[in-house]
Parts: structure tokens; C-alpha cells; sequence
């Protein structure tokens, strides 16, 4: 057989079209594939939701990979060993309530999951804007992550979706979009964005559960998005909190609280 370098090309077109097509309306759109957005469109998706993830990067597994200061190994505690178990990660205890797991291992195997459930992944898409109707975000703007990096004048397209998750990290991508753009009051102490405080792992691992929820009507906050929100502290490199806030939101998102 000659290969033919047209039909490899008309094979990703179309298969990336139908894939794409297929996930510009869906159940559950999820901002962010750091740990809580993969945790969270593993979990929803295993619910038999539709979900789509956009993520800005080329890589997936967010500040994961990196584990702390670039040494690449996490350390979750008894609780987030749980998530690591249930997905095969090999977690090692180094001190009692102390695990750790290799980074790469643990980003590579939880996108593995969320795919195989039937999450699907758009890597290089960067969320820059919502859709509002009547007081609740309906959906997402997004745009091509090189055609931001190079100022490039060219109109995004768009997505729907019931229920968005802001799993965007410590800046709150689509939540500062919300408080910029539109006069929706969050879910908050003062009806905006209250911002992250300083490290403290311990208080940090518990408000990010207890932030995780919905932020304003069609939203959800996951992870370190949370804790920004709510004004949390961040915690470092410990990662239990977020692959346990993925499957918090996952769960009220099919509870629909
Ligand atoms: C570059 C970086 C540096 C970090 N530095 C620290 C640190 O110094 N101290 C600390 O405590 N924690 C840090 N973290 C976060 C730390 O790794 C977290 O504890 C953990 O990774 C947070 O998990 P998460 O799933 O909430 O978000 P993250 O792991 O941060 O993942 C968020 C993902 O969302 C993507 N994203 C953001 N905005 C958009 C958008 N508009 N459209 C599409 N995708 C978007 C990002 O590319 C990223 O992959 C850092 C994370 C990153 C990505």
C-alpha cells in the first residue's frame, strides 16, 4: 500500500470535525485539565454525562506534572489515596497519612480514565468569554490557545452546555470573565471573586471540599479555582484536595445541587 498524504490529512480533518461536532452542545463542559477537571469529566462522564474538556495548554494534568518545585512526585494524604487507588496509581506511604505517587504516572493514568470513560479533551482551546441568558451562563467562547499567544484578530466559536465547571486553577479564568462581563452576583460572601490567601496546606485540603460547589446559576468551582473563589489559601503540592473536589462537583453536578 502507498501512503498518501492527502487521505492522512482528510482523516484527521474529519475525524477532529465529528469529534468536535459532537461536543458543541453537551451536558457538562469543563474548563481546565489540571487534576480536579480530569478527576471531575472522569467521574461525570462514568455517570453517563456528555463532557467535554478545554484545556489552553498542549499538555494536559495542569500544575500535576511538575509535582513540587519540579520534582515530580505528589503527595496526597489518606483521603486523596483513594482516587489514587481507584484508578491503578501507585501510591507510597512515606510517613503515616502521608502518601506520595510520581507525577507522571498520576497525570498520564487519570486523563487515560477520563478518556476511556468518554470524556473528550480539546488541548490548544482556551476559554475567553461566556454565553448569558436570562442571569445563567448557557456556555463557553473559545478560541484557539496559539491565536491568543499571537494577538491574532480572529472570532472564536462557541459551545453550550447545562452545567460549566471552572476548573481553571488559581486565576479563575471563567469566573473573572463572568465579573468583568456581566452583573451576575456569585455565590460568595460579597457577590464577587474573593481571591486566594497564603499557604496553608492543612485549612487549604478542607476548604477546597467545602468551596467546591456552585458559584453562580449554570457554574460549578473545582479545585484551586474554588479556593480562589472563596477565598481559600492555596496548599502546595499536595494534591488530594483537587482529585477530591473533581469528584465532589462530579457528584453534585448528577445531584443536581
Ligand atoms: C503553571 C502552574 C503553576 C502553579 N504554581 C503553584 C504554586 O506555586 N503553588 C501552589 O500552591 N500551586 C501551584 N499551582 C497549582 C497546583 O499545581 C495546584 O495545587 C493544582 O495543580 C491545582 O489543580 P487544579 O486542577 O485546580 O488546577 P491546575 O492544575 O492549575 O489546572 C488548571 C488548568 O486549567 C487550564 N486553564 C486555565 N485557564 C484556562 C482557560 N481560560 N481555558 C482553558 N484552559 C485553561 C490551565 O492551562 C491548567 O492546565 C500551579 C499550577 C500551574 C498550572
Amino acid at each position: 500500500m502507498v501512503l498518501s498524504e492527502i487521505t492522512i490529512t482528510k482523516a484527521i480533518i474529519d475525524r477532529f470535525s465529528r469529534k468536535f461536532m459532537e461536543c458543541i452542545d453537551v451536558d457538562t463542559a469543563v474548563v481546565g485539565a489540571g487534576p480536579a477537571g480530569l478527576v471531575a469529566s472522569y467521574f461525570l462522564a462514568k455517570a453517563g454525562r456528555k463532557v467535554a474538556v478545554f484545556e489552553r495548554k498542549l499538555s494536559v494534568g495542569g500544575g500535576m506534572w511538575g509535582g513540587g518545585m519540579m520534582f515530580n512526585e505528589i503527595v496526597v494524604q489518606e483521603e486523596g489515596k483513594e482516587i489514587l487507588d481507584l484508578f491503578g496509581i501507585g501510591a507510597r506511604e512515606y510517613e503515616p497519612g502521608y502518601y506520595t505517587a510520581d507525577a507522571i504516572e498520576a497525570a498520564s493514568t487519570i486523563c487515560s480514565h477520563a478518556m476511556k470513560a468518554g470524556a473528550r479533551i480539546f488541548n490548544c482551546m482556551s476559554v475567553e468569554d461566556v454565553m448569558i441568558r436570562e442571569g445563567r451562563v448557557i456556555g463557553l467562547v473559545i478560541t484557539w490557545s496559539p491565536v491568543q499567544m499571537a494577538g491574532l484578530h480572529v472570532d472564536p466559536l462557541t459551545v453550550t452546555a447545562k452545567n460549566i465547571v471552572d476548573a481553571t486553577g488559581h486565576d479563575t479564568e471563567v469566573l473573572a470573565v463572568i465579573a468583568r462581563k456581566a452583573d451576575i452576583h456569585l455565590f460568595t460572601d460579597t457577590g464577587k471573586i474573593l481571591g486566594e490567601r497564603s499557604m496553608w496546606a492543612e485549612k487549604a485540603e478542607r476548604l477546597t471540599l467545602e468551596n467546591t460547589k456552585r458559584i453562580c446559576p449554570g457554574v460549578y468551582v473545582a479545585g484551586m479555582s474554588a479556593n480562589a473563589a472563596f477565598g481559600g489559601p492555596r496548599m502546595g503540592p499536595i494534591f488530594g484536595g483537587m482529585l477530591l473536589s473533581g469528584k465532589r462537583v462530579a457528584e453534585l453536578i448528577a445531584a443536581g445541587r
